[in-house]
């Protein structure tokens, strides 16, 4: 099954107006080929990247409702208002920090898709969990809330494998690690859909920079990377981009 690849960058609560124009340009000179590339800077900086020629924009979060007395939340037409067509949803810093539940996430991504955003669900254990071997019980968990109720919206879903232990501390998963969790992932979304479970993008997420992305984008399950620190960085970004095929 052939599967296009797709680079993200989130930029969680860090970047610039300055960095999104250093950004837009640098990719601008990438022949991306077959490559999606989707930015996600904070929602204030969306409105800040010259209109994107080669890549996307999408947001960090959004509201599972779609208006109203929500103060702080933005929508996902508001997101789109601003030039985001991706959004990213379950990140386990918000999964953590901001105390969002299976259930809230399940909602958020069906607003997302009712709305005509693509949602980028991510997923992943703790060290804790990983150590206790329970990192297919949590991952299966967590696909579970969104998928087993609304199957139907796996066909409009990137989803991202994010250990946590992996997240910005500098240890990527190996390749090995994250490709059986891959697999794992992709075996268990058969239930709900085998088709889409073969098509659906599956990006690895948690450390990924320009030494070790050739070896991960190798793995058969892996079609591409949720890229955080390395993502403010626009030269290593670029070599990430231009380093899936
Ligand atoms: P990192 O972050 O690349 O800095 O580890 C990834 C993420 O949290 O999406």
């Amino acid at each position: 099954m052939q599967r296009t690849p797709l680079i993200a960058a989130n930029w969680k609560m860090n970047g610039s107006a300055a960095l999104a124009q250093q950004l837009t340009v640098t990719l601008a000179t990438l022949s991306l080929d077959t490559t999606t590339v989707v930015v996600c800077p904070p929602a204030t900086l969306l409105t800040r990247f010259n209109t994107p020629g080669n890549f996307a924009l999408g947001g960090q979060t959004l509201s599972h409702e779609s208006s109203g007395a929500y103060t702080g939340e933005i929508s996902a037409e508001l997101l789109q208002e601003a030039g985001a067509s991706y959004v990213i949803v379950g990140h386990s810093e918000r999964r953590m920090l901001n105390f969002e539940s299976d259930e809230l996430i399940a909602a958020k991504l069906k607003q997302a898709v009712s709305s005509g955003l693509t949602p980028i669900l991510c997923v992943g254990e703790s060290l804790q969990q990983r150590q206790q071997e329970k990192t297919q019980q949590v991952i299966a968990r967590q696909l579970d809330a969104v998928y087993a109720s609304q199957p139907e919206l796996l066909l409009k879903s990137v989803i991202a494998y994010e250990p946590i232990w992996a997240i910005g501390t500098g240890e990527s998963a190996t390749p090995q690690q994250a490709q059986a969790t891959h697999a794992f992932i992709r075996q268990h979304l058969a239930q709900y859909d085998a088709q889409a479970a073969e098509t659906v993008k599956l990006l690895y997420g948690g450390s990924v920079n320009a030494d070790n992305c050739a070896a991960l984008f190798q793995q058969a399950d892996i079609d591409g990377a949720l890229v955080g620190g390395a993502s403010l960085k626009p030269a290593e970004f670029a070599q990430i981009c231009l380093a899936v095929t």
